[in-house]
């Protein structure tokens, strides 16, 4: 980092509401702030190169939120959701053939009648336009670096990172400092594991008292499809196949729009054998006999991967701190059960808006929003979590067949009685905790891709359009950097090296025969900004960092 003798310094510019993040989060509390007061000056910040470059989802969305923020977004001749769910499909797969399960005895609260299939980044793209329209300033391309206190440690405001610092950390011809963003209010929108809400959970202890946050890598691909394959409006989920026990997760398959189908696989992160790679298991899912036909003679388009946060109620940390707010998936909001957080998303944007304008309506700043946090739970984003609860924990006990059988009967009982047989149940470790040691583990040991239907790393990492500027630090630190090769590659055979969807990390030899001279190597312009590592790590000595604004992927339509 450039010191102050060598840089000039850093600009400052004021608002009433800062928020970090363009996802339905942070663009339904931007939009939702002008509409209550128009003379608000709120602010948008971006990491992506553009506002959706960096969203990926399924996405199977439930209007609720939509509905409530903008009402008129069905008749709206631009409205990115245009297919409508016409048919909801649950497969148990097995290895050679696959069971449908009947909808009939499925808690309704999994049905997608009235939900619509589309793309999130879609979404956003458009959200940003009506937010824009009301007068909110969006800034993409930059990434929030640095939270930014004041004399009693609230929250004030956060900063930019500089541009043009070379790798080896000092300045170079290009250096622009980075610019402070200050606020009455900041609202930390950055999805599942941010890195800014990470550092504002642990300095606030927002965390005490609740479960560990729990995640799942969803890795995705956007393909078009041979118009004779094509079922517009299908929402196909699967359980089970390939996934062994030690590990619990499944697919999506959503077709929509023209000829597209959003296919994907979803690991939870606490699966336990180090041997196993998501992305992998995801490649092999698609070459299954009730599967691999939706994609012949099609053509993949897109691929890329994001973490989920899906701890839900047990999990979610206090929602508010001097200064500011959590919301959306930054929040932990998403309903692991339903795979959906959108509607969350933009109900807790929503939510903090109207706390957020009533606090500042009443001329204060910088305090605590405590309305938010005791609102939340008695709100619809609270009554969609709490009947859910237990799904996850159950599914860490007993496994796919077991938990999955358990988890339907808890929500039934949820649904029917508003009662639980379990009460809440915890969710014990964080999933860095969960690997056991390779010596006790049976190898998993991956098919080579055919090419056309299942792919190599390269490949895919090349569909998401991915793009760091070379020169500049690694955003991915190592706390520690003898741990990988000290302590990871031994017990564990470096995870690293499998769990990232991105090639980002490798461990190479001298001679790859006598595997001598080991070392760890991060190649950290394919990173997919999917913030598995900084979960993962079973050291927790890997950190995701914001690189150089506008750095990562480029998603068109993710
Ligand atoms: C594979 C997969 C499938 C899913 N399927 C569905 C589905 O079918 N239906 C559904 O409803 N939900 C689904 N979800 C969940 C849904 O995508 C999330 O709940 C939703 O995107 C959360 O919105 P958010 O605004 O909180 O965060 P995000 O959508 O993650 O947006 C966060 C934004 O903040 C930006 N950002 C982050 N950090 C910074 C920073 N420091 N500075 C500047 N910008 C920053 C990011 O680039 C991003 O644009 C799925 C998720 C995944 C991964
Ligand atoms: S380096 Fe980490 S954040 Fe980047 S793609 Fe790999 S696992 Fe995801």
């Amino acid at each position: 980092m450039a010191t102050t003798e060598e840089a000039p310094a850093r600009e400052a510019m004021e608002f009433d509401v800062v928020i970090v993040g363009a996802g339905p989060a942070g663009l339904a509390a931007a939009i939702r702030l002008k509409q209550l007061d128009e003379n608000l000056s709120v602010v948008v910040l971006e990491k992506g190169s553009e506002v959706g470059a960096h969203i990926l989802s399924g996405a199977v969305i439930d209007p609720i939120g939509l509905d409530r923020l903008i009402p008129d977004w069905r008749t709206d001749p631009e409205t990115p959701l245009k297919t409508k769910v016409a048919k909801d499909r649950y497969l148990v797969l097995t290895a050679t053939g696959g069971m449908a399960l009947p909808n009939w005895p499925m808690p309704r609260l999994l049905g997608n009648h009235g939900n619509f299939v589309g793309s999130l980044g879609m979404v956003v793209r458009w959200l940003a336009k009506r937010a824009e329209s009301l007068g909110v300033e969006i800034y993409p391309g930059f990434a929030a670096s640095e939270t930014l206190y004041g004399p009693k440690g609230e929250m004030v405001g956060v900063a930019t990172g500089d541009m043009g610092v070379g790798r080896d950390g000092k300045p170079k011809p290009s250096f622009t400092p980075g610019m402070e963003l200050r606020g009455k209010y900041t609202l930390l929108a950055e999805g599942a594991r941010g890195s800014l809400t990470k550092h504002i959970i642990e300095r606030f202890k927002l965390d005490e008292g609740r479960d560990p946050q729990k995640f799942g890598i969803g890795i995705k691909e956007l393909w078009q499809v041979d118009p004779q394959r094509f079922q517009p409006g299908l929402v196909q989920h699967t359980l089970s196949w390939p996934l062994k026990a030690g590990a619990t997760g499944g697919s999506f398959l959503y077709h929509y729009d023209d000829n597209l189908v959003s296919v994907g696989f979803v690991v939870h992160l606490n699966y336990t054998n180090p041997t196993l790679s998501p992305f992998d298991e995801f490649q092999r899912f698609k070459t299954h006999p009730l599967i691999a036909d939706t994609f012949a003679g099609g053509k993949r388009l897109a691929y890329g991967a994001r973490a989920i946060a899906s701890g839900g109620w047990q999990s979610v940390p206090r929602v508010s701190f001097p200064g500011g707010a959590l919301i959306g998936c930054a929040a932990g909001f998403l309903n692991f059960a339903r795979i959906k957080g959108t509607h969350n998303a933009i109900l807790s944007g929503m939510l903090a808006a109207e706390k957020v304008h009533e606090a500042l309506a009443q001329g204060r700043a910088h305090d605590e929003v405590v309305a938010y946090e005791e609102a939340w739970r008695g709100s619809d984003i609270g009554r969609d979590l709490h009947k859910v609860r237990n799904v996850k924990p159950l599914l860490s006990r007993f496994g796919l067949a077991g938990g999955t059988a358990l988890g339907s009967i808890d929500m039934w009982t949820n649904e029917l009685a508003g009662v639980s047989l379990f009460g809440t149940l915890k969710h014990g470790k964080p999933d860095s905790a969960t690997l056991k040691p390779i010596s006790e583990c049976e190898p998993i040991v991956y098919p080579k891709p055919d090419g056309k239907i299942s792919f190599d790393k390269p490949s895919s990492v090349f569909l998401s359009n991915t793009n760091h500027e070379e020169d500049q630090p690694v955003h991915l630190r190592l706390k520690d950097p003898a741990v990988p090769i000290r302590d990871n590659l031994p017990k564990y055979g470096e995870p690293a090296r499998l769990y990232c969807p991105a090639g980002v990390y490798e461990v190479v030899y001298t001679d790859e025969k006598l595997k001598s001279d080991p070392r760890f190597v991060i190649n950290a312009q394919n990173c997919v900004h999917c913030k598995t590592c900084d979960i993962k790590d079973p050291a927790q000595n890997i950190e995701w960092t914001t690189p150089e604004g506008g750095g990562g992927p480029n998603y068109e339509a993710m």
